[in-house]
């Protein structure tokens, strides 16, 4: 079966690069489903997972945000954090959750209250990709 070359990176350097069938992931536009020989395009990506399915082995990684660049035998993946389950500090995690939950009760500034909702999606997503609950 035909493959394509996925490539995650961050400002922290390389995250993956592997051969896989097929990536989906949640675009803002909504959900993707990327095979081989896809139409060239780019799109913003959502605090959320990317599934990549490969020849008997499928990966997961959690993405805050970022970009998607598609060629048609290639998906880049640019993000600010991208983390593979064995990556994911449950306990870090959860207290990320715990001090955003905290903030956005203490009603303070929109801006505040924003950047506490992201943060809470980014733990949220690091906890369910970490159990594989979707
Ligand atoms: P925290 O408040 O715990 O730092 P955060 O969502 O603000 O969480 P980010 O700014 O998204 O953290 O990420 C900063 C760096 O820390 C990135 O390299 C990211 O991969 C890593 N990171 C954040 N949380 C975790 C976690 N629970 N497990 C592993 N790595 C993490």
């Amino acid at each position: 079966m035909k493959t394509l070359t996925v490539s995650v990176v961050t400002p922290d350097g390389p995250v993956l690069e592997d051969a896989y069938q097929m990536v989906s992931c949640k675009a803002e536009s909504g959900e993707l489903g990327i095979l081989p020989g896809h139409i060239p395009m780019v799109a913003p990506l959502t605090i959320s997972a990317v599934r990549l399915k490969g020849e008997g082995s499928s990966e997961r990684i959690a993405v805050s945000g970022g970009f998607l660049e598609v060629r048609p035998d290639k998906v880049t993946i640019l993000a600010q954090s991208a983390e593979k389950p064995s990556d994911i500090d449950v306990d870090r995690a959860r207290k990320a959750k715990e001090r955003a939950e905290q903030r956005m009760a203490e009603k303070q500034a929109d801006i505040d209250f924003r950047r506490a909702e992201h943060a809470l999606k980014r733990a949220i997503n690091r906890l369910d990709v970490k159990d594989n609950n979707f």
